[in-house]
């Protein structure tokens, strides 16, 4: 296991994992004195640094001479010890993405505050029998708000008594009141099971029934397939509450923080309590809270973003993807890893259910349904028994706006009705920004990013020229870098800024409102403007892909695209299925409370078999030719993909390794090797890249070959990385 004792030596060491990108766990001495256990979280010197560490299992190497060994520099005797189960998801994970282990311990020991209990903050307590010399009105209060034995923080009780905290300081100087220690925060109040129970329709009670006898089947995995509005989030809701019932914590994963506050609140309705949050918006302190309430199970449920996956749940008995189709779960830095997938490992290493939930489940899930691995339940109408919107196409080749202009006649007119109705409208593009191409009118020059294959972006409200994929920005000149022309510079092409234009000179009267990730206010912002919706106080909301996903607009009753074909284009296996999702998410916005809802997509392919199968609201026909058709080229579910990038400051040396790993690939007839080709993105942040993809049948141990074929080349140097991406989401 992990340290041997020497009775000689009278010391004993660990192997212990650090959070770098070294192969495995380093050997440490331990202090005398004291004891450690797999999983003891810890600090150890590292070169110059000290870094966090948890003790791992394995046998540290006896054979390093004690005196060379480092000794652990401290132990947090007060952390829980990392438990089997975690450790074994955390090696799971690494061994599966071909990444260092420490790296995905990184995703569990993410700060060192996390590890400290907080302070007590000071409080002050009534004494008994005790009266002030004299009786202000103030005073009076003061001890009217307190009730007998409650201690509390001095300012919460000036502000709840409306007085000033002088008044409280002369209560204590005539010991009146007393100091004591508060604890810096009570622990959460607990869901409460009963709280208020949803009347469930017919086809979700069967789905309810069906995840709540899926915790008797160990590590069973759960499709909830059902139309946008069809009440997936009360279905699962239900299962939340048996594994509360049954002491057990339980996780929610959603793909985009925006949606929280409606979810949080609609948590609050069933629960009568809110759920910890967990996402890069949460403050260091709320994190650490909630890093040691999962652990020490003060906090039983958690809604959060993909890392939530990697908390320290001390029993974790239920994890619920929502919208599992999305990309935003793939993390593609680092460790890139799909959390979909991983939380489906996660509850097979400890035996718990998993759900998956979406209106448009990735065409792994509807297989892996199909072929009995997962339980689907499919909820097929709206919950509020409205219709599905009506779509349209409009073919822009005949039917498209004048030049210049991005809303066809046929949608603005149905905005026209839909304003006039007082209904709401959202107009769908995927581009931040007010244009994505920025060009000199005199000389031709384009704006392109200095450090990425990429046109920078005009940002009009910020008056910069930015890059979406390293985010350098420059102000927008008044005069060309080029040829010095002056009022020259045109924006080409639409985003979401330029439409939000267009609408507010359409409709001047209208109350319009751009709902984008960038915008100035961040996401406080975006989660006002969210619920401005909700309320029904904005007309036409102008949005990108954020609008897509889980909100429920009750008034919206007009969808447009504005450029339909905007994810066709790529030359990725999963355009279409991506498209159809994204379309299908972003139109099931209209009309969900009401029926009635419309959807106008603007296309020049109006024949495209995704535009077609969306028209038709023929989900399953889409599903089961895009199936077939991956089937037919042994593309994933069927056959296993990764991708290997090679980057480089310098082009020619990145080409040139691309090529030697190629000439080294172990001879195997079942992997194809694609490449080495210029990655989509040819260059980001100044390094250029090249991609080799392999592509294996589904039975073949395709980590195993890239990590037998990775050992044996001459290792990259000159700032050359390779990483590896198994099962990439982009090309
Ligand atoms: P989905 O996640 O499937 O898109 P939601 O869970 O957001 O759908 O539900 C859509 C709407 O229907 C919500 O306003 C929800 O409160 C309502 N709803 C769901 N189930 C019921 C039910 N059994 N009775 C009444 N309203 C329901
Ligand atoms: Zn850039």
């Amino acid at each position: 296991m992990l340290f041997e004792d020497d009775p000689a030596m009278k010391e004993t060491i660990a192997s212990v994992l650090v959070p770098v990108a070294v192969p495995g766990a380093y050997t440490y001495r331990v202090p005398q004195g004291v004891t450690v256990v797999p999983g003891s979280i810890v600090k150890v010197p590292l070169g110059p640094r000290e870094v966090l560490g948890a003790v791992w299992d394995g046998e540290p190497d006896a054979a390093i001479n004690p005196k060379k060994l480092k000794l652990i520099s401290h132990v947090f005797e007060k952390a829980r010890p990392l438990d089997d189960e975690l450790r074994r998801f955390v090696d799971w994970v690494a061994n599966w993405t071909l990444s260092p282990p420490g790296m995905v311990l990184r995703m569990v020991l993410r700060s060192e505050e996390a590890l400290q209990e907080e302070p007590p903050v000071p409080g002050v307590r009534k004494l008994e029998g005790r009266a002030p010399e004299r009786m202000t009105p103030a005073r009076q209060r003061v001890l009217e708000t307190m009730q007998e034995g409650l201690a509390w923080t001095k300012s919460g009780l000036a502000h709840a008594a409306g007085v000033s905290a002088s008044v409280i300081d002369g209560l204590l100087q005539q010991d009146v009141l007393e100091v004591v220690s508060l604890p810096a925060a009570p622990p959460p109040p607990m869901p409460q099971v009963d709280f208020a129970e949803t009347k469930l329709m017919p086809a979700q009670q069967v789905a309810a029934d069906g995840l709540v006898a899926s915790f008797d089947q160990g590590s069973a995995v759960s499709l909830i397939d059902g139309v946008t509005g069809s009440g997936k989030t009360e279905v699962y809701f239900e299962a939340i509450a048996e594994a509360l019932r049954r002491g057990k914590q339980a996780l929610v994963l959603l793909p985009e923080i925006a949606l929280t506050e409606q979810f949080l609140r609609r948590f609050e309705q069933r629960f009568g309590t809110y759920p910890a949050e967990w996402h890069s918006e949460i403050t260091t302190k709320k994190r650490g809270r909630t890093w040691r309430g999962v652990a020490n199970g003060d906090v039983r449920v958690v809604i959060g973003a993909r890392s939530a996956l990697f908390l320290p749940f001390v029993d974790l008995g239920l994890i619920i993807v929502d919208e599992e189709h999305d990309g935003a779960f793939k993390q593609d830095d680092r460790v890139p890893y799909n959390a979909r997938d991983m939380a489906v490992v996660r509850g097979h290493l400890s035996r718990f259910p998993v759900v998956l939930a979406s209106a448009t489940p990735s065409v792994e899930s509807r297989v892996n349904a199909d072929l009995g691995r997962y339980t689907r339940f499919e909820l097929p109408e709206r919950a509020s028994g409205a219709a599905l919107p009506e779509l349209r196409a409009i073919d822009m080749r005949n039917n498209g706006p004048d030049r210049g202009r991005w809303i066809a006649p046929e949608l603005l007119e149905a905005m026209k009705e839909t304003f006039a109705d007082g209904g709401q409208s959202l107009l769908f593009l995927n581009r931040r920004g007010y244009a994505p191409l920025t060009l000199c009118r005199t000389c031709g020059h384009r704006f392109q990013c200095p450090h990425c294959s990429a046109w920078l972006v005009e940002h009009r409200f910020q008056n910069r020229l930015v890059c979406h994929h390293c985010g350098h920005s420059e102000t927008v000149p008044k005069t060309c870098p080029s040829c010095n022309a002056t009022d020259s510079l045109v924006a080409c092409g639409p985003g979401v800024e330029r439409i939000a234009e267009e609408v507010e000179s359409l409709f001047p009267q209208a109350r319009t409102l751009i709902l984008s990730s960038d915008l100035p206010g961040g996401p406080e912002r975006l989660r006002r403007e969210m619920k401005v919706v909700e309320e029904g106080g904005a007309d036409i909301v102008i949005g990108t892909q954020l609008v897509a996903k889980g909100h429920n607009f009750p008034k919206m009753k007009l969808v447009g695209v504005i450029d339909a074909d905007l994810g066709l284009a790529h030359g990725d296996p999963r355009a279409a299925e991506k498209t159809f999702q994204l379309l299908a998410q972003v139109t099931g916005r209209a009309g969900r409370v009401t029926g009635g809802g419309r959807g106008f997509l603007q296309t020049y392919s109006p024949d495209h078999p995704v535009l077609k199968a969306l028209m038709s609201q023929d989900r399953d026909a889409f599903y089961t030719a895009e199936i077939e058709a991956r089937r037919a080229a042994g593309l994933p579910p069927f056959g296993r993909l990764a991708a290997l990038v090679i980057s480089g400051p310098e082009k020619m040396a990145a080409e040139g390794y691309a090529r030697a790993l190629v000439r080294a690939a172990p001879n195997e007839g079942a992997v194809t090797l694609l490449g080495p080709a210029e990655a989509a993105l040819a260059m980001v942040r100044g390094r250029y890249r090249f991609r080799l993809l392999l592509i294996a049948p589904r039975q073949f141990d395709l980590q195993g070959y890239i990590r037998h074929w990775l050992a044996n080349v001459p290792k990259a140097t000159k700032g050359l990385r390779v990483q590896v991406d198994i099962d990439p989401q982009h090309f």
